[in-house]
């Protein structure tokens, strides 16, 4: 059976809401120009994404890791929130019951004035940076760009009709000594890393614990299912979990595949994020102008 699609019967369902849940994903970014890891494109220079997102990768080669993160914080530092983030962060301050769990690394929720205790970032932040070592050490909402200079190639501003150097595989990668990355200012031993969840990795047990005993607390009215292709646990089980407690399914998102298994009552908005979120909970906050400020 088809979900459904009209956004005032959606506007009616979320104002008899309590208990909301968003499971956001990159192309809640997108519109702020920040590529997602699957979509067009895809890959970074010869790399795929995902294969420099792992600790065996950062150990094997951690200047090539470096600079292709040092170069992502680069464009989420210059990047700005967009209408999608700004929705949430108003829905968050008029519904002290929603909760919205991020798989994003970009920190755009938090600079659109997504409250703290509404938000969690699952897999942590591009602007952190901890010791690969495992001794404790953590620096959060470092904003340092470059990270250190030997990944100025990374920090590089480029006209946006042409290719960054860094970018251009038939460019050699600027040659970069381990001495000159960045080193663990506490055990003086360790390099430091990114402080996002790799593959392999585990996510943040107190977060998690946090998190399912949100879920297990009361029913569910809803999870919003914003710019992911939910296929990356445990974000994606939350959708089930969220269901299994009630919940109604909504998925915000341009590719027609990603309504697939829903059903009757659920809600397929395929579009943008940044344009849809908006007019979805209108009623709650208000309407909202092209800079995402409520008028
Ligand atoms: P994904 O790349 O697997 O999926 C992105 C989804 O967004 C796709 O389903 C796509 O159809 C949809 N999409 C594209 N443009 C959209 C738009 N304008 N509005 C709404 N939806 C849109 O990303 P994922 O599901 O988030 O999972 C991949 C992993 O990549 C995550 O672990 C995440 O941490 C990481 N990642 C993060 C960022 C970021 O922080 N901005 C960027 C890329 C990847
Ligand atoms: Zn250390």
């Amino acid at each position: 059976m088809a979900p459904r699609t009209s956004i005032a019967d959606f506007r009616n369902f979320l104002s008899s809401s309590n208990r909301i849940v968003a499971l956001c994903g990159a192309g809640l970014s997108a519109a702020s120009g920040l590529p997602t890891f699957r979509g067009a494109g895809g890959l970074w220079r010869t790399h795929s994404p995902t294969s420099l997102a792992t600790p065996d990768a950062f150990e094997d080669d951690p200047a090539l890791v470096w600079l292709f993160y040092a170069w992502r914080k680069h464009m989420a530092i210059k990047a700005s929130p967009n209408r999608g983030h700004y929705a949430l962060a108003e829905l968050a301050k008029r519904r002290e019951n929603f909760l919205c769990l991020t798989q994003n690394v970009d920190g755009l929720s938090p600079r659109a004035g997504h409250p703290d205790a509404q938000l969690r970032a699952l897999h942590g932040s591009i602007l952190d940076v901890k010791c690969f070592n495992e001794c404790g050490y953590v620096d959060k909402n470092n904003l340092d760009d470059p990270v250190c200079p030997a990944l100025a190639p990374a920090a590089e501003d480029y006209p946006s009709n042409e290719t960054l150097p860094l970018l251009d595989p038939n460019v050699p990668l600027p040659s970069i000594n381990v001495e000159d990355l960045p080193h663990c200012p506490n055990c003086k031993t360790g390099l430091l890393r990114p402080g996002v969840v790799w593959f392999g990795e585990s996510l943040d047990f107190a977060m998690l614990d946090e998190v399912d005993s949100w879920f297990r607390q009361a029913p569910i009215d809803v999870i919003l299912v914003i710019g992911t292709a939910a296929v990356v646990n445990p974000a994606a089980r939350y959708v089930d979990k969220a269901r299994r407690m009630g919940a109604m399914v909504v998925v915000v998102n341009p590719d027609p595949s990603s309504g697939a298994g829903l059903s009757r009552g659920d809600f397929f908005f395929q579009g943008d994020a940044s344009a849809i979120l908006p007019q979805l909970f209108e009623d709650i906050i208000g309407k909202m102008d092209e800079a995402g400020r409520i008028v």
